[in-house]
């Protein structure tokens, strides 16, 4: 029997659930190993390329693809199906198989972004992608089985109701204040200094007023930029800078360089929405309260949408501002100051 792959629309809460039952095929690898890694230099994916230092692939069990076959059942009245047409893509983010963006030269986490913006490009001229999805997810514990340290991306079919929801977000309070949420945002904190870990000359770090997940750090652009691709390379080279400290920020957090697991999101406007209503950020989540206290999104998070925060923000930003001291200690370069 064929697997379903098909996008299938919940009206309850007007979104898509991507269903691809082929993807629980999906290697678990439970001993990590450089031989078998496919993301090593000389596994049959990557072929006889050498003189690389990021590399996108073809997802190898791709939720998404060019050509997808037709949905499982006709659509009718309340049951609707679609077809799961997209692209899934894995962003290698350097040829070695160990290490986090910390330990990569700032130049090489700048060819990371270049390679991301690329990709976006490329992906958003195909008339079926609708918005190009860019993430990391690292850790076994958030279930990633693939150490070698690598991104995703991908080229959706349809706009994800998390970016909708933002969008709304920003065209209403343009609409009452004429001006951008995220830039009234950073002006506030750049003024009152409250929330803010790390600035550099076109960014901020900042542990957000409203975190859910515990020590979550969201990045800013202090000029208003809607989109990856209009960044020039000196914004580009100071984005690689807050990465680079945020990810070190976390791999010291709680033990001098334990490495935590965490999922970082590029959140840019809808392609086809106006500049005006939406400013690109970054949101990090990683799980960890404490070095070994959990938080878990359970049932008044799952089922309500309601988030518990479960520690005292004014000790968190202390913390994370003096992690943001150390962290910054062992970068080779930094193009800003923590605060
Ligand atoms: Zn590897
Ligand atoms: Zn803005
Ligand atoms: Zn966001």
């Amino acid at each position: 029997m064929r697997h379903v792959n098909e996008l299938r629309w919940d009206p309850l809460s007007r979104e898509w659930i991507i269903v691809a039952g082929h993807r629980s095929k999906r290697p678990w690898r439970e001993k990590d190993s450089t031989e078998k890694c496919p993301f090593c230099p000389g596994a049959p994916e990557i072929g006889s390329r050498s003189d690389w230092k990021v590399i996108v692939l073809p997802n190898k069990y791709p939720a998404l693809i060019p050509n997808p076959p037709e949905p499982s059942i006709v659509s009718s009245k309340l049951m609707k199906p679609s077809k799961a047409q997209g692209i899934c893509e894995v962003v290698i983010e350097t040829p070695s198989h160990e290490g986090d963006f910390d330990i990569l030269p700032l130049g090489h986490v700048v060819e990371y972004i270049n390679t991301l913006v690329n990709e976006q490009i490329k992906l958003l001229k195909k008339p079926f992608i609708k918005y190009v999805a860019i993430f990391k997810n690292k850790g076994r514990e958030i279930g990633v089985s693939l150490t070698h340290p690598h991104s995703q991306i991908y080229g959706l079919p349809f706009i994800p109701k998390k970016i909708l929801d933002e969008y709304e977000s920003f065209k209403t309070y343009y609409k009452e204040h004429g001006i951008c949420l995220l830039c009234d945002i950073v002006r506030e904190e750049i003024a009152t200094k409250k929330h803010i870990i790390y600035e550099n000359k076109y960014f901020i770090i900042l542990f957000p007023f409203y975190a859910k997940w515990p020590y979550e750090i969201h990045v800013y652009s202090k000029k208003h930029i809607s989109s990856l691709t209009q960044l020039n390379i000196e914004e580009r080279t100071h984005l690689a800078d807050t990465i680079r400290v945020v990810v070190s920020i976390y791999n010291n957090l709680f033990e001098k360089e334990k490495e935590i697991p965490y999922i970082m999101v590029f959140h840019q406007k809808p392609p086809e929405a106006n500049d005006n209503y939406f400013h690109l950020h970054l949101e990090f989540y990683q799980p960890y309260r404490d070095k070994d206290k959990k938080k878990y999104a359970a049932g008044i998070e799952l089922g309500f949408g309601v988030f518990t925060h479960d520690l005292d923000p004014r000790e968190e930003i202390v913390k994370l501002r003096e992690t943001c001291k150390r962290a910054t200690s062992f970068l080779d370069e930094v193009l800003g100051k923590c605060y």
